[in-house]
């Protein structure tokens, strides 16, 4: 983006998500599960569009998912609702006080996030929650856009490996670091400078999915304490301008 370019709102970030067709084979495959659609979920209509960003502009925390669930977001059209990832998610986040309410079910179930903006590293579902490496560099100029246009951003909670790779691209395109990055771990730390917002901590978490919360490797006392970290990060003061 030139020096002068205007910088694109989150709002027009969710238009240019939603018409996206960049990868016709994930468009594809989501119309199919829409067509499809699980027994218990018959009567419904699936969004089976790119599912976009959303939450507070002015976030000062910011999620990084995976991507869609097939029968969750690719059905309701907003990340992590409708499925076991968002209960998980959502009720953690009412927990620490980001979230209205502890239930997401679908886009009009009154949920509204505080200081709080979720997104995610790619953005239709995709077969066996598995981008291709190209579709994630399909996907990554979204990021790119949401990050610069989020600028009150403090605190950036990775949700697994695919979404902290993806954030650490980021990083490495737009900013720098301020302290290495290490392995992969939850409650793994990095600082980073972005443009314009100076000592951002990346937050590592493990992904809510059911295959980490059903087999305990991931527990909510562990989520908890990625939200809770995040909240002592915040601090009381302002966001920095550099
Ligand atoms: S995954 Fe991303 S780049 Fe690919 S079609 Fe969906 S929104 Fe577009």
């Amino acid at each position: 983006m030139s020096k002068h370019a205007v910088m694109p709102t989150i709002a027009t970030i969710e238009r240019r998500v939603v018409a996206c067709r960049k990868c016709p084979e994930l468009r594809a495959y989501c119309a199919e599960i829409g067509r499809v659609k699980k027994r218990a979920f018959l009567d419904q209509e699936y969004w089976s569009r790119p599912v976009p960003g959303w939450g507070d502009p002015q976030a000062r925390v910011v999620l990084v998912g995976l991507a869609p669930g097939a029968h969750g977001s690719n059905r309701t059209g907003r990340v992590f609702t409708g499925d076991g990832s968002g209960e998980w998610l959502y009720r953690a986040l009412h927990r620490a006080g980001f979230a209205s309410q502890p239930n997401a079910s679908h886009r009009d179930d009154g949920l509204t996030l505080r200081d709080t903006f979720i997104t995610a590293a790619v953005r239709c579902a995709p077969p066996a929650n598995k981008p291709t490496p190209e579709q994630r560099a399909n996907c990554a100029p979204y990021l790119r856009e949401e990050f610069a246009a989020l600028r009150n951003v403090r605190v950036v909670v990775t949700l697994g490996k695919i979404a902290d790779d993806a954030v650490h691209a980021l990083v490495k395109e737009i900013g720098t670091y301020g302290s290495p990055r290490g392995p992969f771990a939850h409650l793994a730390e990095t600082v980073v400078d972005l443009p314009g917002r100076a000592g951002v901590t990346l937050l590592a978490s493990y992904h809510p999915s059911r295959q980490n919360t059903n087999t305990g490797v991931l527990t909510e006392p562990m989520l908890d304490a990625v939200f809770e970290r995040a909240r002592s990060l915040l601090g009381p003061s302002p966001p920095k301008e550099i």
